[in-house]
């Protein structure tokens, strides 16, 4: 005791005297952070060489030399020696769980052929006992759809084996014999509802990939992951977010066993970043569950429920998204409309009523239209409405949400801001698959596509996110893709269709304040401002003034939450 004593005198002698717009602050801070390049996302205040963290808070915002000054006596101070600090990056889409799994299963993603991901699954098989379930995740279903592999590459290389290798983007799987029998997939079997078998042409058997939907013909015969494996791959998942300078998440579709693992592991203090989680809409007793209980705002804004997930439609890249006309390059399709125009309306309706936000994944032009029909109906009638039980600030302003807005009608543009709807695009979208989007719909709708300049221009409020696991996590290269729209090796260039591009400036407003404004959450964080979240990190280079390529390379250093150093490069793996 009397050493602790001792040391606050002693500390209150270095603070003092204490300058006149100090007089109130209490003179102990956590945490000063010195000498740092910070890029605060703050408009009245943009730049700042130090913060001091209080709390979990920001406390102050300014120079070093003034920190010195003022925060001699904190309980911490580093000297970050010039290198650039910038808000914690908010991913406002992005899956977890899927990426947690990833870690679990044969990692396929970046496998060129598949020739060489039978490989892959042929020493997998020497490992496992005969019967176990093998699985995969990450062969591109956009690139190869041109040419989809069929089950007796896996067959042989797996015979005793069931095998099912989920694409990249989840919406085509790809299966061998084994897992076809266990499914009962035959000759007989129908297409289910929003989705498709690919079939021989010439027996009409299933060839081994199934669409969308279809998918769950197999997948429903493989044990799904405990609550322990979900926690496991959701703290993995996590980890690697932390790596990669991400310390807030919106995860884009919650099941009953990702909450109550989300919930257990805010309990223990597990969670390591912050997540927004948006219920899955495709399971209505879990949809009515939450509209009866209404939604829930952690106080700690650690774990947020209230927004509610929705597909509108599927895919570009395996024709499952919903256009006006038929796909260029297969033209007895228009995709398919996954929920329709109705229910879409009734569910906002009743989310707005409730309290909750709606983030509708949709693709194609008649997909947008059709969602930003049905929310523009939802929002006049709840206006009209005079009664609601949910948080003021979802009644008066929703700030409804559609995912991706990838392939837009002129008409439709402008409908973004003037509805008060987010876009919630991502950049890696647009360069992952340039090489083949224009094939699928054609030289006059790529206009539409992608078109996130064209969108802020109106200006709409455009998070950004990664939509991890199909797309790398890694933030820089997604500000690197929405500033060049060019692949990482520069190609095409000058950029694909480069009147579309954003600046630096606007694409780290879309990976924070902007993401922080999709979740409600702009007042606690998305800026290195006073009174907010501490949630920082430390990079290793200045984007707003590297050539774009060098974009790629810099490297998270440091990540902090609520002021806590939770990853630094410098820790043991
Ligand atoms: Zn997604």
């Amino acid at each position: 005791m009397k050493r602790l004593s001792l040391f606050m005198a002693i500390s209150a002698l270095l603070v003092a005297p204490i300058p006149a717009v100090l007089t109130q602050t209490p003179a102990k801070s956590d945490l000063v952070l010195l000498n740092g390049n910070f890029i605060t996302m703050n408009p009245q205040q943009p730049t700042a060489e130090a913060v001091a963290i209080k709390g979990g808070r920001i406390e102050w915002v300014g120079s070093t030399a003034d920190a010195r000054k003022l925060f001699a006596g904190a309980s911490a101070t580093s000297d970050l020696g010039g290198a650039t600090v910038l808000p914690g990056i908010i991913d406002a889409h992005g899956h977890l769980i899927n990426l947690g799994e990833s870690f679990l299963k044969l990692d396929l993603k970046g496998v060129d052929t598949p020739q060489e991901v039978a490989r892959l699954v042929k020493e997998k098989a020497n490992t496992v006992r005969t019967g176990e379930w093998i699985l995969g995740w990450g062969w591109d279903e956009g690139k190869w759809a041109a040419n989809y592999p069929t089950h007796e590459l896996l067959t042989e290389a797996a015979p005793t084996n069931p095998v099912f290798l989920t694409g990249l983007h989840g919406f085509a799987g790809w299966a061998n014999k084994r897992a076809l029998l266990i499914a009962g997939i035959t000759k007989a079997t129908r297409d289910p509802e929003n989705g498709k078998i690919i079939r021989d042409e010439k027996t009409g058997e299933a060839s081994g990939v199934l669409i969308n939907r279809a998918q769950e013909l197999v997948t429903s015969h493989v044990t799904p992951l405990d609550l322990d494996s979900v926690k496991i791959a959701l703290e993995l998942a996590a980890r690697e977010c932390l790596r990669n300078g991400l310390t807030s998440v919106g995860e884009a579709r919650v099941t009953p066993i990702m909450l109550q693992a989300f919930r257990e592991m805010v309990k223990k203090g597990r969670l390591p970043l912050r997540v927004y989680a948006m219920l899955d809409g495709s399971n209505s007793a879990l949809i009515d569950e939450w509209l009866s209980r209404g939604p829930e705002v952690d106080p700690n804004h650690r774990l947020t429920i209230r927004c509610i997930k929705v597909f509108a439609d599927g895919a570009l890249g395996s024709r499952g998204a919903a256009l006006f006309e038929p796909y260029s390059d297969a033209p007895e399709t228009k995709g398919l409309i996954t929920t329709p125009e109705s229910d879409l309306y009734s569910l906002t309706r009743r989310a707005l009523e409730r309290g909750f936000q709606m983030a509708t994944h949709a693709i194609g032009d008649a997909a947008n239209r059709q969602v930003l029909d049905a929310y523009e109906r939802a929002l006049k009638q709840a206006s009209g409405a005079s009664s609601g039980t949910g948080p003021a600030a979802t009644r008066t302003q929703p700030r409804l949400r559609v995912e991706h807005a990838q392939v837009l009608a002129a008409a439709d543009i402008p409908r973004f801001a003037e509805l008060g709807v987010i876009a919630s695009m991502q950049p890696t979208h647009c360069t992952s698959d340039m090489p083949w989007a224009e094939k699928r719909i054609g030289s006059s709708r790529i206009k539409g596509a992608y078109a996130w300049r064209a969108v802020l221009k109106t200006g709409a409020h455009l998070p950004i996110s990664s939509d991890f696991p199909g797309e790398t996590l890694n933030p820089f290269y997604g500000i690197y893709a929405a500033v060049t729209r060019q692949d990482p090796q520069g190609k095409p260039e000058g950029g694909w269709y480069p009147e579309q591009r954003m600046t630096v400036q606007e694409a780290l407003r879309g990976y924070t304040i902007e993401a922080a404004y999709a979740e409600f959450e702009e007042k606690q964080k998305g800026s290195i401002e006073k009174g907010k979240l501490a949630d920082l990190i430390v990079i290793s280079k200045d984007p707003t003034v590297v050539p774009p390529k060098d974009l790629l390379r810099i490297i998270v250093l440091k990540t902090f939450i609520d002021g806590k150093l939770v990853y630094s490069s410098e820790m043991p793996k």
